[in-house]
């Protein structure tokens, strides 16, 4: 079975949250399955550089004179693991700045471009294949970049192969107005309610939402959210739509590259694994030195790796940073975006600078030095599809504070008297968006710790709970082979 995998992200190529990490992953897992996968990517400047330090020299294996006026070509290499497909076109994507938008903040405004040209490529590879031979039977889109592929696949007669979406996070739909439609060669018909428009605009993830052969997104309690207005940022009906004709949403809940992260011989940190967990203090020590921390040993230190936007729900653990630090407790957050959020979390460094340290920026070696020294990673969120910062936090040893929703609420084991009893708990489950749940969860949090005996058996719940890819991969590799009507 041959899937082309299209994602605008991909550890460790280029990355800004979690779907470069699952698109750096999966494929791996997938291939272990007997799964054909390759990566089709944009040729972001981070990108091409990748490809020039490559032991491999990439092979060209498809050239287009016109992709919305660009020309483009794709290269083939195998690195970090993958089998990888660049989209090398400079004129969409060879330029300065953030992947989706400019240094002011705003869309790169030819941004339905360069993705609709990516959705191109992808389905001329499915029409015509590579000059090395290979054309997908299936293709896996994700998120809204991808979105267009399903109406682009619909006019290439010799392009039918079955597409599989991921939702990844309902949030980002790729909203643009509808003055692009003739330019991106969308057809007329297909812009109405029951297709790719949305309130006089051009969806590019509604796109992918009506004309998919499968749906799918990254955990079941998002799956099941996402019926409700609340969680389905108005596609809630296209959902339920699509169940209503037999095919409904399916949540197949995220894995974590354990082979990446993995604290034994991650070389960011210094290693420990679940037998030798004292040697895990050497990590919180050297997070309280580089940050210039005073910590005392009887209070946790909180991590938080995260970008800040209003999701993410650090709103609570800011309005809550007095109280941990009049209990003895400590915070490293490593972060950006929101301006407010950025600068209220500078003045509480300010305000308390032996207890709280903040490191605004992108940091990949931090974010596993965070996971290995923290006692506790703090993921309040308002929703989250899946996250994996609970999950690299648990395979770290930190326990997860996290909000009852989406993927927290699947993946961590809440320290309630059953599972404290059963000695099954992962981490710490609070009410989302609330408070007064946020405090009782940081009450909950310092009690437990003063246990030793009961924090040190959570560790290792949580270091030896099954975070790897193999259960999803094989639910996509059933799902590919319904519809491909093999196995
Ligand atoms: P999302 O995709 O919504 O950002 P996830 O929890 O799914 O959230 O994935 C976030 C990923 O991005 C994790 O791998 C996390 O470690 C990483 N990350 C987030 N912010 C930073 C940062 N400032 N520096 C380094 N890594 C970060």
């Amino acid at each position: 079975m041959k899937v082309l995998f299209v994602a605008s992200e991909c550890a460790p190529l280029v990355k800004t949250g979690g779907l470069a990490d699952v698109v750096g992953a999966l494929p791996k897992a997938l291939t272990a399955a007997g799964t054909n996968v390759r990566v089709l990517l944009p040729g972001y400047r981070e990108v091409m550089a990748w490809l020039s330090i490559q032991a491999e020299e990439p092979v060209e294996v498809a050239t287009f004179g016109d992709l919305f006026g660009e020309a483009g070509r794709v290269l083939a290499v195998r690195g970090a693991g993958l089998d990888i497909l660049v989209l090398d076109a400079p004129g969409h994507f060879d330029r300065e700045g953030p992947i989706y938008v400019g240094f002011d903040g705003a869309d790169w405004p030819d941004n339905p471009f360069r993705f609709g040209a990516l959705a191109r490529v992808a389905v001329e590879i499915a029409a015509n294949g590579l000059s090395d031979n290979w054309a997908p039977d299936l293709i896996h889109a994700h998120d809204w970049q991808t979105g267009l592929i399903p109406i682009y696949l619909e006019e290439r007669a010799a392009a039918r192969v079955p597409v599989v979406f991921t939702i990844h996070n309902i949030s980002y739909q790729g909203r643009f107005s509808a003055g692009s439609r003739r330019r991106l060669g969308l057809p007329e018909a297909g812009f109405t309610s029951e297709g790719y428009e949305f309130y006089g605009q051009i969806n590019f993830m509604k796109a992918a939402l009506v004309g998919a052969d499968a749906v799918t997104t990254v955990s079941p309690t998002y799956a099941r959210e996402l019926e409700s207005p609340a969680f389905g940022n108005g596609l809630e009906g296209v959902l339920a739509a699509r169940a209503a004709h037999g095919t409904p949403l399916t949540g197949i809940l995220n894995g974590i590259d354990e082979e990446v992260w993995d604290p034994a011989v991650d070389p960011a940190v210094a290693p420990f694994d679940v037998k030798h967990l004292s040697a895990r203090d050497r990590g919180r020590q050297g997070l309280a030195a580089e940050f210039g921390l005073k910590l005392d040993r009887a209070a946790p230190l909180f991590g938080v790796v995260s970008r800040l936007t209003e999701q993410k729900g650090l709103d609570l653990l800011l309005a809550d940073v007095p109280r941990l630090v009049s209990a003895g407790g400590g915070l490293v957050l490593l972060g950006s975006g929101d301006a407010a959020l950025e600068a209220a979390f500078r003045e509480a460094t300010a305000r308390y600078p032996d207890r709280i340290g903040i490191r605004i920026g992108y940091d990949e070696d931090l974010a596993h030095r965070i996971y290995a020294g923290a006692d506790v990673i703090a993921v309040p969120s308002r929703f989250e599809p899946c996250g994996l910062t609970q999950m690299y936090a648990m395979r770290y040893g930190a326990l997860p504070l996290v909000a009852r929703t989406g993927g927290l609420a699947d993946s961590v084991i809440d320290a309630n008297d059953a599972a404290l009893r059963a000695e099954v708990a992962t981490g710490f489950q609070i009410e989302p968006g609330s408070q007064a749940a946020f405090s009782d969860g940081l009450e909950r949090v310092f009690a437990l710790y003063r246990d030793r005996r009961a924090w040190r058996g959570m560790q290792r719940n949580a270091m030896r709970h099954p975070v790897g890819w193999d259960k999803a991969a094989g639910a996509y590799v059933e799902l590919y082979s319904g519809l491909l009507g093999v196995g």
